[in-house]
């Protein structure tokens, strides 16, 4: 039982001051987790990000009082002391608080200080995961982040500078061959794209750009490494948009019809030559790979 659930109704007695960190996934409210949902329901204040869907916000009772407490990139945002100072305050007065983050609190969303922050205030916290746009953007276009045929696993980067300087490594993610999920990459994407190229990845690794994803607003864009920043530029994908590099991307149904690979036995240039034998070995190897007898069997016990 979480520290909520043993909470009394207001007005009976004094609660644990509580807060519940809360992962509102990347957009459509039926990807929130039950707890999720239920912690929404239960709410009485509720700071948010920018991120956060109006139809995750729609799922709050009308008495629950939303605070806007976002922090974009570009626009004017919340201090995070003052976020910190805020829920410290709200908790101590005895409401339920929801600190509710776009996909999972602790992806890129300062899940960690703000625990930090609240322990040693001497609240309670919970943390309650939520979707992440890293798993649930590439899947939205048909793409595994891992696959064991054409990839030994799956990175999740900024694609910021970094605040304290943790850059990512490009050179060593390079050669990796991991796949590659760059979360807050649209505006260095050049610098990205090169430096992974430098690096030694081939410039006709497929790529793809999802940008708000699992949203009404979603787009994508299939292109190849080499191409990603023109294809962003081309398109004007917005903000919140991940990028996605990797030979997984090629197993995509979308991908060859997107780059006109469709049909097509001469590949129209030498980028895309490299992308179509991706493409056609990580194919073959998925045929190779399906074993008849373990389907079957999993049918049958199903
Ligand atoms: N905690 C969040 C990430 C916050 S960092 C999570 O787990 O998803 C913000 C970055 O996440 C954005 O710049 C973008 O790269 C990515 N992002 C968040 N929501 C997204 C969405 N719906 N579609 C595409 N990218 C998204």
């Amino acid at each position: 039982m979480s520290p909520l659930d043993a909470s009394p109704p207001l007005g009976q007695a004094v609660r644990t001051p509580c807060v519940s960190l809360v992962g509102a996934g990347p957009g459509d409210p039926e990807l929130l987790t039950v707890k999720a949902l239920k912690r929404l329901q239960q709410a009485e204040v509720v700071l948010t990000d920018d991120l956060v869907d109006q139809r995750v916000l729609a799922c709050l009772p009308a008495s629950a009082r939303v605070l806007r407490v976002g922090k974009r990139g570009g626009c004017v945002s919340t201090e995070q002391r003052f976020i910190h100072e805020l829920m410290i305050r709200e908790a101590r007065a005895g409401a339920r608080v929801v600190r509710l983050k776009g996909g999972d609190p602790f992806v890129f969303g300062r899940g960690g200080e703000e625990v930090d922050a609240l322990r040693e205030a001497g609240i309670e916290v919970e943390v309650i995961n939520g979707l992440s746009a890293g798993l649930a953007a590439p899947a939205s276009v048909g793409v595994p982040v891992t696959d064991r045929r054409c990839t030994p696993g799956v990175a999740f980067v900024t694609g910021h500078n970094g605040e304290h300087g943790v850059a990512p490594d490009w050179a060593a993610l390079a050669r990796s061959r991991l796949t590659l999920v760059v979360y807050m990459g649209l505006t260095r994407a050049a610098v990205i794209a090169q430096s992974l190229q430098d690096g030694g990845l081939a410039a006709g690794t497929p790529a793809v750009i999802v940008s708000a994803a699992h949203t009404p607003r979603q787009r994508e864009c299939f292109t190849t490494l080499a191409d990603l920043p023109a294809a962003i530029e081309r398109e004007g994908l917005p903000s919140p948009a991940l990028l996605v590099i990797g030979d997984v991307v090629a197993l995509s149904p979308q991908w060859r019809t997107d780059l006109g690979l469709e049909g097509s036995t001469s590949a129209p240039d030498e980028v895309a030559a490299v992308a179509v034998r991706a493409a056609t070995a990580a194919m073959a190897a998925m045929a190779d790979g399906i074993d008849d007898s373990r389907v079957a069997a999993r049918f049958q016990a199903a």
